[in-house]
């Protein structure tokens, strides 16, 4: 995939997956072998913190309603208001797409390794992937994204299957990835994996900066 360079030398790899596939273990464990991470879920979580311009501007688009009493973004209201109005989606991703773009961008300004992890959680499904060089994927069975995020978060099965049902198929997403990495076994498995790709972007960004 030919994607636009994000800072001179720096190859950044898009990771992605669908809920419950396994994308936080995947990057702890890239983190845990020295690669920085830059998530974008964290960023978009600090820049609606209460006295962030970017909680003001959600508040004036969506009204008031969409903050707790104590002045924070109310996340399971904002979700349901999304949920199944793609304009509203639309807007929200307006106000808080170009504040994580120029975050990421100036992340990756003070970075000093040849290549780095961008955790996108809905990459396939937004206009990011401009920021990236590469996609990683972390692939999982349906039935496994369901049964570890019912686990994980404590909640029944619909909930999750209509989260699954509004993100990008499991087909369109291995169509866009240029990596894949198959979590359907133990930890330990995948753990494995994540050290194979390792060392793919280790050769690949220096064969990157050798040209
Ligand atoms: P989300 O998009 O919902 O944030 P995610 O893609 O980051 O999810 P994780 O949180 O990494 O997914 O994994 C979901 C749950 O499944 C976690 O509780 C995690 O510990 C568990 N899990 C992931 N992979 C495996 C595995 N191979 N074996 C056992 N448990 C796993």
């Amino acid at each position: 995939m030919d994607r636009g360079l994000t800072n001179n030398d720096m190859l950044a790899i898009g990771l992605t997956g669908g809920i419950g596939s396994g994308k936080t273990q995947v990057s702890d464990h890239f983190a845990e072998l020295g690669v920085p991470i830059i998530d974008t879920d964290i960023i978009a979580r600090e820049r609606v913190a209460p006295g962030q311009p970017a909680l003001a501007d959600i508040a004036t688009a969506f009204g008031r309603d969409i903050l707790t009493p104590e002045g924070h973004l109310n996340r399971r209201a904002l979700r349901q208001l999304i949920f199944d109005q793609p304009d509203k989606r639309r807007q929200l991703e307006e106000i808080l797409h170009p504040r994580i773009r120029a975050e990421v961008r100036s992340r990756l300004r003070t970075l000093a390794t040849p290549w780095c992890i961008i955790v996108i959680p809905l990459l396939l499904e937004s206009t990011q992937q401009d920021l990236v060089q590469r996609i990683l994927l972390v692939d999982a069975p349906a039935e496994l994204q369901l049964s570890r995020t019912m686990l994980r978060d404590n909640v029944e099965a619909d909930e999750v299957r209509k989260i699954m049902a509004s993100q990008a198929s499991r087909q369109s997403r291995l169509d866009l990835a240029d990596d894949v990495i198959v979590n359907e076994g133990s930890l330990e498995q995948l753990w494995q994996e994540v050290e194979k790709m390792y060392q793919f972007y280790n050769h690949l960004a220096s064969s990157c900066q050798n040209h």
